[in-house]
């Protein structure tokens, strides 16, 4: 099965993940935990590339097209053989991310940015997506302080406007609305252990029992 965790800044997805995959492998079964961009040596190169700024110079299409070629190659090398011997894999971000960044970027379109979906993503689409939800300034001060804790640059986004955050989160929600079926809002305004077992609820009611 493929479980993917999505949300904004600093919404505690690695923490959770890890977590979650703990839990998991407790029963037996084989987890692969992965992230995006990256998740596979060629699509974290790419990924090295787009956040460091370097790619910019292309403009928006190039880019998507970049985060797409990421993608392929993370599905191909890695998340299709583990689903096909019946691993549980979990993504740390994944379309929605696209759907949510890209589409709060404006460019390209979303009308593109479904096309590219379909094409890259086909039907292997997460059998559950929990979207971490947290207001915008709890979630960048997290994210400020685990930064400068690993002593890193800030990324891209996060030094995007408060406003830039709102509609993200926004754009997160939205998703959940269209699709419930797959999706679940889990609110992690709170403690670590407290979010992770709504989060363990939420995988025990839709996949385990
Ligand atoms: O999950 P993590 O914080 O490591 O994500 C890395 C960054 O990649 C995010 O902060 C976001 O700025 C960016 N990103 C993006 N478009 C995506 C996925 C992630 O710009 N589709």
């Amino acid at each position: 099965l493929f479980i993917t965790l999505e949300g904004g800044e600093g919404v505690g997805k690695s923490t959770q993940m890890r977590l979650l995959a703990a839990r998991l492998e407790a029963r037996g079964l084989e987890v692969v935990a992965t992230r995006e961009p990256g998740g596979s040596p060629k699509a974290e190169a790419i990924r090295e590339a787009i956040l460091s700024g370097r790619t910019k110079f292309l403009g928006p299409m190039a880019e998507a097209l970049l985060f797409s070629a990421a993608r392929i190659d993370h599905l191909d090398s890695l998340i299709r053989p583990a689903l096909a011997r019946g691993a549980w894999v979990i993504c740390d971000r994944f379309s929605d991310s696209t759907t949510a960044y890209q589409g709060a970027t404006g460019e390209p379109e979303p009308a593109v940015l479904r096309a590219l979906e379909r094409v890259v993503v086909g039907g292997d689409r997460p059998d559950l997506t929990l979207i971490l939800d947290l207001p915008p300034e709890v979630g960048l001060a997290r994210a400020d302080v685990r930064r400068r804790q690993r002593g890193e640059v800030t990324d891209r986004f996060e030094g995007e406007a408060p406003a830039f955050h709102r509609d993200l989160r926004a754009r997160f929600l939205a998703i959940a609305a269209a699709e419930p079926d797959r999706c679940v809002v889990i609110d992690a305004d709170a403690p670590v252990e407290t979010v992770g077992d709504r989060i363990w609820k939420a995988v025990d009611e839709r996949l385990l029992s």
